[in-house]
């Protein structure tokens, strides 16, 4: 990429000081409205990205930012030794919202996740009567939950888990969107397993739509074995495969829901584990818990989050655009342009290499012409505009990837 010295100040920057722990596209952002960014110089991108997801009401949505800016002039932060004049109010939005008994609040995805497992594992103990450290949660291949010790611990990514060992015993992985895959881990440990965790479509694989029904099969056989089915909807969730969750696509309401990103609209760590009381109440008063979890800054946050979702009706939005999103791609004819696949306004496309042109190749094209996304692998690459997008800018969005495949040609 050509860098202009400020550009490249930031970036030096970060390479000379930072763990580098990421490859990002060399693009340096500095401001956000709606569907768009602005780089350092005030080039402006459609953002394809949304922060994986994390932005789907748009950037500084304004009652989003009025919400935190308000809740910041009077107290922030009162970690849970105390209650405060949020939390109650966020979890009582929450039940009403999503329909379960309980909200557990947590920072990061990977919080909640950690959190949804230690959740299934005491429900397995304590009502299923699995023996004390016994119980077992299937996962699946291909599966991107986040990058704690156990969690790593059920990827099947080697740059996730590598040389990162010891791992967290008491999971069994299985194919995903492979029904006889589960059931045979149930024939073959049925008493022991507390649950199944899945993405009800994976992400970070590379957006892999697994065949319909196949959530739905999956919660069914966990229910037939008295074992918990957890969805994670880190990603997923929040409107953006076109319902407010991805598993109401096929009807199913999850045991465990796990829910972050979008969830404060991308402006603060802001996570939760929704479940009934027969589940939830398993864990005991100071048996779990995190300094920041249900912050009021974050309750706050997330109500407003939340009421823009269902005031500016993204979840319908997401539906009807991912559809002609999708159909303006499938117009594109490029031999680099393989497949194009998603639901909503989560989708990609799969790159075919072409003259040593791969996927990281046509997203620098892509940002040169003023769109940044940004390859989950060499040949895929992730779509997913905020939610606040117009129907002509995904319009212009689909000309912009249509020219940049085609230089590539
Ligand atoms: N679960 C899923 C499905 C995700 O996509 C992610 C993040 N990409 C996580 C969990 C982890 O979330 P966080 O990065 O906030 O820990």
């Amino acid at each position: 990429m050509d860098l202009t010295s400020k550009a490249k100040h930031y970036i030096d920057l970060e390479d000379r000081y930072g763990a580098h722990n990421y490859h990002p596209l060399e693009v340096v952002l500095a401001r956000g409205k709606g569907a768009f960014v602005w780089d350092v110089d005030g080039k402006k991108y459609f953002d394809f990205l949304s922060a994986y997801s994390a932005v789907n009401q748009g950037h500084c949505h304004p009652k989003i930012v009025a919400a935190l800016k308000e809740q910041a002039d009077k107290i922030c932060l009162t970690s849970r030794a105390f209650y405060n004049d949020c939390l109650g109010e966020y979890e009582e939005f929450m039940h009403n919202y999503f329909g379960y008994d309980k909200v557990l609040p947590m920072n990061t995805g990977a919080e909640a996740v950690e959190t949804a497992l230690k959740l299934c594992r005491r429900w397995g103990y304590k009502v299923k009567g699995i023996p004390d450290n016994e119980a077992i949660i299937v996962v699946c291949e291909g599966n991107f939950h986040g990058r704690t010790i156990s969690i790593v611990s059920m990827s099947s990514d080697p740059s996730s888990y590598s040389e990162y060992g010891p791992f967290t015993p008491g999971f069994v992985k299985i194919p995903y969107n492979d029904i006889p895959a589960l059931e045979a881990a149930f024939e073959k440990y049925g008493d022991k397993i507390a649950g199944f965790i899945a993405e009800p479509i994976q992400g970070e694989a590379g957006v892999f739509v697994p065949d319909d029904g196949y959530i739905k099969k999956a919660s069914d056989i966990c229910h037939k074995n008295h074992a918990l089915f957890i969805a994670d909807e880190v990603q997923t969730g929040i409107a953006r495969t076109g319902r407010m969750l991805c598993c109401e696509h096929e009807g199913v309401r999850p045991d465990i829901l796990v829910l972050g990103k979008a969830l404060s609209g991308g402006v603060l760590p802001v996570s939760a584990v929704l479940a009934d009381n027969e589940i939830m109440l398993t864990i005991q008063p100071g048996e779990h818990g995190s300094t920041f979890g249900g912050f009021p800054l974050a309750c706050r946050v997330a109500i407003a989050a939340l009421t823009v979702i269902k005031e500016e009706k993204m979840a319908e939005k997401a539906d009807e655009l991912g559809k002609y999103f999708r159909a303006e791609l499938n117009k594109i004819n490029s031999p680099l342009l393989k497949l194009v696949r998603g639901k909503g306004l989560l989708n990609a496309i799969v790159i075919e290499p072409h003259n040593g042109n791969e996927a990281w190749d046509v997203c620098e094209e892509m940002a040169k012409r003023g769109l940044i996304a940004k390859p989950t692998h060499r040949h895929i690459i992730r779509l997913a505009p905020p939610l606040c997008i117009t129907k002509d800018e995904l319009g212009e969005a689909a000309d912009i990837i249509r020219e940049s495949l085609k230089v590539l040609e």
